[in-house]
């Protein structure tokens, strides 16, 4: 298995509560794993709960002081000043900060204008991640590392999240994955990347606890750099988002043990 403890981002779809983010980020840390998602803002498919916002500013700010990377999804260029300059404010590290930009963020404007705002308004240390959009379009997927790369930030600062393509019902899936991982354009895309990692996400392409097992699985056959992982210590049914892919700590332990992650 290629993918190390330190190549491993975990934690919850949204960002609920104190509690929930602190409890997370201690567990992590326990287990030698030092980078920890948690998103301020969500999208949504429907109108709903669009995560803690700026509320989740002091709490970000102390996973920062405990030592650990954190990082959140961004829609616009406006939520990456909002990120920046809220952990600022509570007395947190923004050198410790990563961002992404989720695959429902297509418009390739918004994507230039986001990385460009990372780079003018955040530290050099500051990661920007892409995920790749929902359907299967391989120039598509890398072209969005372009966009963001027009934006003159480094390239050692961009890194790629696998999240498949949206299932067609043309596609026989057995397993009811939520996306399919399309292994091969997986590989294809990171091929035309010229080195830039890729990371897989599990819980967006299995969908359920139970295959996002099975991913990391099949993944380790391929050459990923790393692994996003959702990890969520509140009760399936006082999640808001994404409730049943979210691994609780017994799971994501079983899945260490599985995987052999140390
Ligand atoms: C997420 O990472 O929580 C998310 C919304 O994923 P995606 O953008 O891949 O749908
Ligand atoms: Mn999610």
């Amino acid at each position: 298995m290629g993918i190390e403890a330190k190549n491993i981002i975990a934690g919850p779809c949204a960002v609920q509560s104190r509690e929930q983010i602190i409890s997370t980020a201690k567990f992590l840390h326990e287990r030698g794993i030092n980078k920890m998602r948690e998103s301020w803002f969500k999208p949504r498919t429907r109108p709903g709960f669009e995560g803690a916002g700026e509320d989740a500013a002091p709490w970000t700010a102390e996973v920062t002081n405990l030592g650990l990377e954190v990082g959140t999804e961004v829609l616009i260029p406006d939520h990456v000043t909002s990120v920046v300059n809220g952990v600022a404010r509570c007395g947190g590290d923004i050198s410790k900060l990563f961002m992404w930009i989720g695959s429902r963020n297509q418009n390739h404007i918004m994507q230039r204008n986001i990385g460009k705002r990372v780079l003018d308004e955040t530290p050099e240390t500051v990661m920007l991640l892409v995920k790749n959009q929902p359907w299967y379009d391989e120039g598509h997927s890398v072209g969005i590392v372009e966009h963001v790369l027009d934006s003159g930030i480094d390239p050692s600062r961009v890194a790629y999240i696998w999240r498949g393509y949206k299932w067609h019902p043309s596609e026989d899936n057995p397993d009811d994955f939520r996306n399919m991982p399309h292994w091969e354009s997986a590989m294809r895309v990171k091929e035309k990347l010229n080195g830039i990692p890729m990371l897989i996400d599990p819980s967006h392409i299995g969908g359920s606890v139970g295959n996002v097992m099975k991913i990391m699985k099949l993944a380790a056959q391929y050459s990923f750099d790393g692994a996003m992982i959702e990890l969520n210590p509140l009760a399936v049914e006082q999640r808001v988002t994404d409730k049943g892919q979210q691994l609780s700590f017994q799971e994501f332990d079983e899945l260490r043990s599985q995987m052999e992650l140390n």
